[in-house]
């Protein structure tokens, strides 16, 4: 039985679960199959007030909701109060503008009336990891649900309440049975659900390795899918940067949720006129972290999600220091069994090192010193990865020109990175495909289905594919 919770503070293992029956895929998968047949005849709209009713919950249970998430992977409870929010606001944004969305596109042609329409794709599948469990799902079941598209899903095995706990928070804002499932799976089990044939979408969000082993099962089956995988996003510092600014932002960046976000800041990558300020700078930020109970509001630095992630980490710097870099800072021991990683801050890392290019998934800052903004550019896109990046510049006009040289796929200039509702999120190269959220994001997984209408044949030849013979 994989599915367990160990809150990281404390080590208890608070609760185990065990796996999804064959008996209960079965249903679940001919429930959310019977679901799509109704939806797919069901406007938009009724679906819209399960949507408002979900971003009421999520308000006026915060607390509760969130005290869910502390306790499966350790996160501050005042980020994962956040998360909470930002759930309500996903859902609220999408029972305000999914109809828009959604709205039928006219398409102007010699070839009649014609128009793409969104229809519900069928049955979808998702995958999702623990470092923010419900935002990852809301990301995924708040624009799709407003399509009409029933989720099974398996979310990560350390974060099982939460799985739980949003499945439980979407049944009682009134969505139909077959809506949301969640289900205890194991990886073949995954591996079959996919290859169903009820279900017609896979969407994971995780690392390259689950989606390099999820993607090969989709392609098999020709399902489509969306991979939203891990990054190495880079923090440009340019020549011309706000260093007040700079020094504001940094550590939040590489320090939110413990370090462990997809587009947390991995390379800062600095112009050598700002460097020995910035890494002084961020030296002091690492070296005042508060690192205790997340449930104690005056903690600024949450454990890692396990004891497994930390150890990984660990060889990780291990082997970055073995290949040449330099421990530039590391925090000094705390007297805790919870499960922190020291605040780490690495230099040095030349191309042959084997962390250069790698995902830390922690609190662990790699620095480089570039000439210039354009060694900065050249290095930040030498990297498989391309998922997000910050860019300070001096003005938000050439940030945004080294924006556009960047290989990734989101960008913010002179600000933190946020992830809202109404923005795309996605990246390219190892980092995935296709977009959650936004316009992009809802018409991931729907039928654009082209309808062309005329009262009459047309009697013109009007190109394309049309046999020219009359018989
Ligand atoms: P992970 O190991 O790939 O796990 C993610 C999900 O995939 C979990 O539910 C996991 O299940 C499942 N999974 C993994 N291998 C699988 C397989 N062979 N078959 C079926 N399911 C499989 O990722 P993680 O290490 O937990 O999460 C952190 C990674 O996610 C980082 O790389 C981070 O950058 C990335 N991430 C990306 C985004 C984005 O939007 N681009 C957002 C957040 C995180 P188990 O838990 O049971 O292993």
């Amino acid at each position: 039985m994989a599915y367990q919770t160990t809150n990281p503070y404390t080590n208890e293992v608070v609760k185990t679960y065990a796996d999804a029956t064959p008996e209960y895929i079965e249903e679940s998968l001919a429930q959310a199959q019977a679901l799509y047949q109704q939806w797919r005849n069901d406007p938009v709209a009724t679906r819209i007030p399960v949507l408002r009713k979900l971003a009421q919950i999520f308000k006026d249970e915060t607390d509760s909701l969130a005290r869910v998430l502390t306790v499966d992977m350790g996160k501050l409870f005042v980020e994962a109060q956040g998360e909470v929010i930002l759930c309500a606001d996903i859902a609220e944004y999408y029972a305000d503008h999914a109809e828009e969305l959604l709205k039928p596109r006219a398409i102007e042609t010699i070839a009649g009336e014609a128009q793409l329409e969104n229809h519900p794709l069928g049955v979808l599948m998702a995958v999702e990891p623990w470092n923010f469990p419900y935002y990852q799902m809301m990301r995924i079941f708040a624009p799709n649900f407003a399509v009409g598209d029933p989720i099974v899903f398996k979310h990560a095995a350390i974060t099982p309440a939460s799985a739980l706990a949003f499945e439980d928070a979407v049944r009682r804002a009134g969505a139909p049975a077959g809506a949301l499932t969640n289900l205890f799976l194991s990886y073949d089990q995954v591996s079959q659900v996919v290859a169903d044939k009820r279900v017609q979408g896979v969407a994971l969000t995780g690392s390259e390795r689950g989606g390099v082993a999820v993607a090969e099962v989709a392609g098999r089956y020709l399902k489509k899918n969306t991979m939203e995988l891990g990054g190495t996003d880079a923090f440009i510092v340019a020549h011309d940067a706000n260093m007040e600014d700079v020094k504001a932002i940094a550590p939040r960046a590489r320090l939110y949720n413990a370090g462990q976000v997809c587009t947390s800041s991995k390379r800062f990558i600095v112009t050598e006129n700002h460097y020995d300020e910035f890494l002084a700078a961020l030296k002091a930020a690492f070296s005042a972290v508060k690192m205790g109970d997340p449930m104690d509001p005056s903690t600024t630095l949450a454990p890692m999600n396990s004891k497994k992630a930390k150890e990984h980490l660990q060889a990780q710097v291990d082997e970055a220091l073995a290949g040449g870099a330099t421990a530039y800072y590391v925090h000094e021991p705390i007297d805790s069994d919870g499960q922190f990683f020291m605040p780490t801050i690495l230099t040095d890392i030349t191309p042959d090192n084997p962390a250069y290019g790698k995902e830390m998934f922690g609190p662990v800052a790699q620095v480089y010193k570039v000439k210039d903004d354009a060694e900065a550019v050249a290095l930040a896109n030498d990297s498989d990865y391309g998922l997000g990046g910050i860019i300070f510049a001096g003005s938000a006009e050439y940030g945004a020109q080294l924006a556009s040289q960047i290989e990734t796929g989101m960008v913010f200039v002179n600000t933190f990175f946020s992830s809202l509702p109404e923005l795309e999120f996605g990246g390219v190269k190892k980092s995935g495909f296709g977009r959650e959220l936004g316009q992009t994001g809802i018409s991931s997984f729907v039928n654009q289905e082209l309808v062309v209408k005329r009262d009459r044949p047309n009697d013109n030849e009007f190109g394309g594919l049309v046999l020219p013979h009359k018989f």
